[in-house]
């Protein structure tokens, strides 16, 4: 069991989740088509190509790290995911700008990073958006760390939850972005947002598992 998460795994995050989205853009755009204006998964796999760029050499630390990142997707993703995620991001990095990261730092930053989605885009949960995947997965990091899981274990148990809360979209009426102006016939589709979102803590996931 890997008790610390080093740089090198962040970086191998940051490109695990390049891969899941390349590998998911044709299923992300096709339910930003039945929503939205069909651009979330060019958009998020132009602004992750970009990122991925600028990880040769890698950053020296996880804080900087997660500043290219997030100043990176705020420059190079259009529409509302690039300022989204870019805040995500840019809101981890301070949290990780210390020696160690362990499993209790990690969800400190990750949840640092919600925050910061939240307050720019005032979603709440229920409202069909990333928020939807996000916020349960923080909570289930959180439990499975207050129940003695290192990082690779409440990686699991919150791509889980982040999976459940993408599943959970699909009935609602979208509240935020671009699907509201559809109203009720937002209803029926899973939310774009969520599901990137759950291929992000899903490569958080597999990232760990392989570290450890
Ligand atoms: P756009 O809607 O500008 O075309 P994208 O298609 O790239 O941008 O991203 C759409 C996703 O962004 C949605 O599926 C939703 O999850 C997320 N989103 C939109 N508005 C908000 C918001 N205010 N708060 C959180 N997430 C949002
Ligand atoms: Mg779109």
């Amino acid at each position: 069991m890997s008790e610390t998460v080093s740089t090198a795994d962040l970086v191998s995050w940051i490109r695990a989740f390049r891969d899941a989205v390349q590998q998911h853009k044709d299923e992300l755009t096709r339910l930003d088509s039945e929503i939205g204006d069909a651009d979330h998964g060019s958009n998020m796999a132009r602004g992750l190509d970009a990122v991925v760029a600028k990880l040769d050499p890698a950053p020296a630390g996880a804080g900087d790290l997660f500043k290219t990142v997030g100043m990176t997707l705020v420059s190079s993703v259009g529409g509302a995911s690039g300022p989204l995620y870019g805040t995500f991001f840019l809101r981890m990095g301070p949290a990780l700008s210390v020696d160690e990261v362990d499993a209790t730092t990690l969800g400190a930053a990750l949840r640092a990073g919600v925050e910061g989605v939240v307050a720019r885009g005032k979603a709440e949960l229920g409202d069909k958006t990333m928020v939807d995947a996000l916020s349960p997965a923080l909570d289930a990091w959180d439990a499975a760390v207050a129940d003695g899981s290192d990082a690779a274990g409440a990686a699991r148990a919150a791509a889980e939850a982040a999976a459940r809360g993408r599943d959970a979209t699909e009935p609602l009426v979208a509240r935020k972005g671009r699907a509201s102006y559809l109203g009720e016939r937002s209803a029926g589709h899973l939310d774009p947002g969520a599901t990137s979102a759950t291929l992000l803590i899903e490569a958080l996931r597999d990232t760990l598992a392989d570290a450890a």
